[in-house]
């Protein structure tokens, strides 16, 4: 039987092209929104076709309570959770002196506290099943800090410390937890960027262009494949040669 994999915020950019991947992959997949209704749906279809099970699961995993009730819906409709992808992520970019308290808990809470929730939730199916993947989207900006981006930043750290925690946690229960650290994404989280802003970023890229969520999707796949359960609490850069480091 194939295993199950729930994908946040899996309607578009990179979670849709990694649930697609894991689909590809022979996983089943379970689609999580918080807004994209239709997309989700239409993403459904396209899983499906691919042979294997799918379905979307409206849930903001901001709450506590509805991650909890996203992770029952999910066990009710199809399975236990096998792989879970902490990929949904906002960002409310401004310099620190104007950062507001609602930017700072807004970026917090979505990014860092629905991994927690979420988390936690997967790893009762986990532990009792012996076997699991937890991939983490973080970012680059969690390894280099950015200017204007002190809140995400910190999001994306905390979740490098707390994927290395849970896999300290897990490891020897055939658990296995890692987190991938996107560079620059062609998605609509930097379409917003003006042309000549993504040109002075593109040319600081050592591949010479931005990368594409597929380029993300395929990393994740290696982490949540079976003959991946040797490594963990690593973080791998999907950026073009950015980081490096
Ligand atoms: P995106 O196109 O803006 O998509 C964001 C996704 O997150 C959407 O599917 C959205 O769902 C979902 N989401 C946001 N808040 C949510 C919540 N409270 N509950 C459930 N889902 C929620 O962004 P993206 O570029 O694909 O980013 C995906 C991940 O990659 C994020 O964690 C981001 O930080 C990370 N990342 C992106 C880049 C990049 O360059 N693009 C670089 C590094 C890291 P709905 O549409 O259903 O509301």
């Amino acid at each position: 039987m194939a295993r199950l994999a729930l994908v946040t915020g899996a309607a578009r950019g990179i979670g849709r092209a990694i649930a697609l991947e894991l689909a590809r992959n022979s996983f089943d997949v379970a689609v999580n929104f918080n807004h994209s209704a239709e997309a989700a749906e239409a993403l459904v279809k396209e899983i499906e076709a691919l042979g294997v099970r799918a379905g979307a699961f409206q849930a903001d995993v901001s709450d506590s309570k509805q991650a909890e009730e996203l992770f029952r819906k999910v066990r009710e409709a199809l399975d236990p959770v096998g792989v879970l992808v902490n990929n949904a992520g906002i960002t409310r970019d401004t310099l620190l002196m104007r950062m507001k308290p609602e930017d700072w808990d807004a970026v917090l809470s979505t990014n860092l506290n629905s991994a927690f929730y979420c988390t936690k939730e997967a790893l009762r199916d986990m532990a009792r099943a012996r076997w699991g993947r937890i991939v983490t989207i973080s970012s680059v900006v969690g390894l280099t800090g950015n200017a204007g981006q002190a809140n995400y930043a910190a999001s994306k750290a905390g979740l490098i410390g707390f994927t290395k925690s849970i896999a300290r946690e897990y490891a020897a229960r055939g658990i296995t937890a890692n987190a991938v650290a996107p560079g620059f994404i062609d998605t609509s989280m930097t379409e917003v960027l003006k042309d000549d802003v993504k040109a002075v970023i593109a040319a600081q890229i050592p591949a010479g262009h931005i990368g594409a969520p597929e380029d993300v999707a395929r990393a994740v796949a290696f982490f949540a494949r079976e003959e991946s359960s040797y490594i963990t609490g690593q973080v791998l850069a999907v950026d073009g040669g950015m980081t490096m480091c």
